[in-house]
């Protein structure tokens, strides 16, 4: 069977590939299970360094044709995948930079023994990746994992395997054999690499629904799971805010990749003095934005990544139209052979619970009025879901207050949506288990080892 993997913008076919079974994945496994018992890349440090660094060398030189690979079969407009080329040659150089690091710890203990404690790398890891942000995505968990010295299985989203299969030929021919291996298909495939008996740590980055069965299938036979999963990202705005700043921070992250992403700010939480202002504010702006063709430099939101997915936004929709709540955009376009919707603008007191707190992963803004502290961090608190979120105001003892209130893995304060391979990241309550990035992301991937010496007297 092959997967068609066509342009999200005009419906085109680009290519087809091969789709994988579980026999497939099996011996996937195999092959990454021989890398990593046999080649010298868990053992050598400076290898991995070198490979990482050229890797990331050799994905930069690609860029261009890489950025129109991505562009194509996500639909989503040129700045954005030129921004993801970049978050990705900088995950590869940060953790080649760490490889030689990692260290573990020695101790004098009271019965005279030593104890050392070693960093192992797990064995074999699979990493499961979305379509919306498909090569950073893999590679921001992948890297960190490539610097422990694990060996890896890789399923990209059947909807954008393209451009991952592209960038991961272009690794370096001193990358061992089957160091990395990719298997491409939907649920099953990635059902048998979350279950597959050997595969000791499971990456998975997509929706929390699908999150709790792959942690399901890894728990069972106790292999790690690290989850980033979805989002309900919220800016909370006080009357001493920025307004200027906060907008424009809250345009530019709330319509990324035509809302649907995980760090979205698809929720706006102002204080009721500055309510109006700043709802008409936004509005002016969202009315303003062009919907079209990614391929067009004018173009501000390029498509949605299928019709099913346009469909469940325009459920979200209907609820606001039925309730009233609806300001301004939602119409569904129909442009060359993608689905496209205009960003939309849902304003009101209390609005429907499920627009409120469940993610809508479109281009979708809620903005609603808060009287105090208290009830801000309650309402951005409400959903089940805690991947970031961020404080306008220039009141320091205020935006600390709000950072220890508020239930979320990432606090931006006067900023949002930053994130840096130094730092670890992840989400709070159901979006996600661990940490990527930093040391925090590279220790996901090893099995702390205690080895205790008896010095004798
Ligand atoms: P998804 O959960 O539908 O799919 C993600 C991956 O899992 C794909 O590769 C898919 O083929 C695979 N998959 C589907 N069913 C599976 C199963 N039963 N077992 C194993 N694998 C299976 O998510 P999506 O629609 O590709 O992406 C959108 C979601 O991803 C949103 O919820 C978004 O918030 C989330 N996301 C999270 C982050 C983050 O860093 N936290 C980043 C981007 C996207």
């Amino acid at each position: 069977m092959a997967i068609e993997v066509n342009d999200k913008a005009t419906g085109e076919l680009i290519d087809r590939v091969e789709e994988n079974d579980a026999a497939g994945v099996d011996a996937a496994v195999g092959r990454a299970m021989e890398a990593f018992r046999r080649s010298a890349w868990r053992r050598d440090s400076r290898l991995r360094q070198d490979v990482m660094r050229r890797w990331a060398d050799a994905i930069e030189a690609a860029a261009d044709k890489l950025v129109d690979s991505l562009l194509a079969e996500t639909g989503k407009v040129r700045t954005e995948c030129e921004r993801e080329l970049a978050f990705t040659v900088d995950a590869l150089r940060f953790n080649s930079g760490i490889t030689r690091l990692i260290a573990g710890s020695a101790h004098e203990l009271p019965d005279g023994s030593a104890g050392h404690l070693i960093r192992e790398p797990v064995g074999v890891a699979g990493f499961i990746v979305p379509w919306n942000w498909p090569l950073f995505l893999l590679f921001r968990d992948l890297a960190p994992a490539l610097a422990a010295g694990v060996t890896a299985v890789v399923k990209p989203s059947p909807l954008t395997p393209l451009t991952t299969m592209r960038a991961v030929a272009l690794a370096p021919a001193e990358l061992p054999d089957s160091v990395v291996v990719i298997v491409n298909g939907g649920a099953e495939v990635g059902q048998a690499l979350a279950g597959h008996l050997d595969v000791a740590a499971v990456s998975f980055t997509g929706s929390t629904a699908v999150g709790r069965l792959v942690a399901t299938a890894a728990v069972q036979r106790f292999a790690k799971p690290m989850l980033e999963l979805g989002g309900k990202g919220a800016s909370l705005v006080f009357p001493d805010a920025d307004l200027d700043r906060a907008i424009e921070a809250i345009m530019a992250n709330a319509f990324i990749t035509a809302g649907q992403m995980c760090m979205a700010n698809s929720r706006v939480l102002v204080h009721r003095a500055i309510a109006a202002q700043v709802r008409d504010r936004l509005a002016e702006r969202v009315a303003a934005l062009h919907v079209g063709d990614p391929r067009d430099a004018a173009t501000d939101l390029g498509a949605i990544i299928s019709a099913t997915q346009a469909d469940g936004i325009q459920g979200y929709l209907d609820i606001a139209r039925a309730e009233g709540s609806l300001l301004l955009g939602g119409q569904r376009l129909e442009l060359g052979g993608g689905a496209f919707i205009q960003p939309a603008v849902i304003s009101g007191d209390r609005i429907d619970a499920r627009l409120r707190s469940e993610e809508i992963f479109g281009p979708v803004i809620t903005v609603e009025p808060f009287d105090d502290e208290d009830e801000a961090y309650a309402l951005a608190n409400e959903t089940q879901y805690g991947l970031g979120a961020a404080v306008w105001s220039n009141d320091v003892s205020r935006t600390w207050r709000a950072a220890r209130a508020l239930s979320f893995g990432t606090i931006w304060i006067n900023r949002y949506n930053r994130t840096f391979a130094e730092v670890p990241s992840g989400g709070m309550k159901s979006s996600g288990m661990g940490r990527t990035r930093g040391f925090e992301g590279v220790h996901e991937f090893t099995e702390l080892k205690h080895i205790n010496v008896e010095l004798g007297a």
